[in-house]
């Protein structure tokens, strides 16, 4: 085999070892990103000029002594819906074009502070709509296993980036998946953490009840690292939670002896997934079993309305928060307009593409008078069922196993034609945003050379559970170092 991907630990061990510059370390970065961009699609953008700076500094605080955190002077990347500032954000969307940012989100904010060094914004399904990075300005992005494939969606750009060893680690968002469906999709490890563990000031907004930043990266102690800095309460997110944030890598002993994995009824059914995927999953917890983890079956009877009360709360969301690109204050803005309705309604229309003007339109339906209660009320009383389902289930185990997603990685424009098998392809993950609880996926294995992903959820707030599984099952097995075909 050959040798694995840089992890954020390995570039940190070769810091202080002296085997490396963090310029070094963001060089390479930056050369691996630019030689792998017309192939894989996966930046928006690099931050060349200011990556570089970032990191001699970096190198002059470790020369005097001091060091931020363990992240200091390691490269990463942000999505392109995280704002930065001096930097353009463009959510992969002509109505963003030529926008930048006054400011910086949170989560950019706490990762500089920790010394980390944002090399480049990544690709997107435009707004965060989508399972595939194909719906966007800067072209699909791709698979680094496949190219012909998706490397899945939204965060395709930042799996595809960590997958391809451009960079360590990277910064996602996950609405109904766009963390964990990637990366599943792209053999690397993502985590979507508790609803509100995260700030989302500076996120781009899609579906304000359901959006959560998470990490990505290839091992669970490299995600711990990543979410002990952006992790904890910001006033300015009135939904970001008050507790302490947990030293996330400290827990990680490899021991998973006693805890219980619910197995839900509901998601290891033989329909509608691959054979090859479902085994995999099935041989890694029998591998969990083996480590001391006892096994149950626990039942989330809702699960069957998951998908559709996601596509109905996600929309009646994104057309309300869509609704402030109208050409007045940001990006683009239509030329030779008559009047303001004239100037809205072709804005509008050129700035969006397809797959967002499908969900303002499907939106504006289910929150519309008369449809209002058959729609989006129904949807909001199955989504408290559906939060129920999961706090009777972890009554009885610490956490939940399943597949992150029902097939391995499927071939580009193989279902732009048809949004709603798109849809199919978050049936494992929408259930975790809709009940607010934290989720990750880590690779288990490959099926017709193809990366499989294990998906672990948990109770509000216990992402440290979630990671020490993630890396118990990590320390037992080495799909995680398998390199892709496309690695550079
Ligand atoms: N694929 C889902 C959608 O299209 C989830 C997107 C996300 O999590 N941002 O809405």
């Amino acid at each position: 085999m050959s040798e694995p991907l840089a992890t954020l630990a390995s570039m940190r061990e070769a810091l202080d070892a002296g085997a490396a510059s963090s310029v070094d370390l963001v060089e390479g970065c930056l050369a691996r990103a630019r030689a792998a961009q017309d192939a894989l699609h996966a930046f928006a953008g690099l931050r060349e000029e200011g990556a570089r700076a970032e990191a001699a500094a970096a190198d002059a605080r470790r020369a005097s002594g001091a060091r931020r955190s363990p992240l200091d002077g390691l490269p990463v990347a942000i999505k392109d819906n995280m704002v930065q500032t001096g930097e353009p954000t463009t959510c992969a969307s002509r109505i963003l074009e030529g926008f930048v940012s006054p400011y910086a989100a949170t989560v950019v904010e706490r990762l500089e502070r920790a010394g980390a060094i944002p090399i480049g914004r990544t690709n997107m399904d435009e707004f965060a709509m989508g399972s595939s990075t194909e719906h966007s300005v800067y072209g699909a992005a791709r698979n680094p296993w496949d190219r012909a494939r998706t490397p899945g969606g939204s965060s395709g750009g930042s799996a595809a980036a960590v997958a391809a060893g451009l960079v360590p680690g990277a910064l996602g968002s996950d609405t109904g998946g766009s963390i964990r469906q990637p990366a599943s999709l792209s053999g690397v490890v993502g985590l979507k953490p508790t609803y509100g563990r995260v700030s989302r000031w500076g996120l781009v907004a899609f579906a304000s009840s359901l959006d959560q930043i998470g990490v990505m990266a290839h091992t669970a102690a490299d995600c711990a690292w990543l979410l002990e800095a952006i992790a904890g309460h910001d006033p300015r997110d009135s939904t970001s939670l008050p507790e302490p944030v947990p030293r996330y890598g400290e827990t990680l002993d490899g021991d998973v002896s006693g805890l219980v994995l619910g197995l839900p009824r509901e998601y290891f059914v033989e329909e509608g997934v691959d054979p090859e995927v479902l085994s995999t999953v099935r041989a890694a917890v029998s591998e969990l079993e083996r480590a001391g983890a006892k096994l149950r079956e626990v039942s989330l009877p809702h699960t069957r309305y998951a998908v559709a009360t996601y596509y109905l709360i996600a929309t009646a969301e994104a057309s309300s928060n869509l609704a402030r690109y109208d050409g007045v204050r940001y990006g683009h803005r239509a030329a030779g307009v008559r009047d303001l309705t004239e100037m809205y309604h072709r804005t509008r229309s050129e700035g969006f593409g397809a797959e967002v003007k499908r969900r303002i339109v499907l939106g504006t339906y289910v929150l519309s008078a008369g449809y209002y209660d058959a729609y989006y009320r129904k949807a909001q009383q199955v989504r408290t069922l559906l939060r129920r389902d999961f706090e009777e289930a972890f009554r009885g185990c610490d956490a939940i196993a399943t597949p992150t997603t029902p097939e391995t990685a499927f071939r580009i424009g193989s279902k732009t034609a048809d949004p709603l098998t798109m849809y199919l392809s978050d049936v494992y993950t929408v259930s975790a945003n809709l009940a607010g609880i934290p989720g990750i996926s880590v690779p288990c294995g490959f099926a017709q050379g193809l990366p499989v992903g294990l998906q672990l959820l948990g109770r509000v707030l216990d992402e440290a559970t979630l990671l020490r599984i993630a890396d118990a099952f990590q320390a037992r097995t080495d799909h995680h170092a398998r390199r892709p075909a496309e690695a550079p």
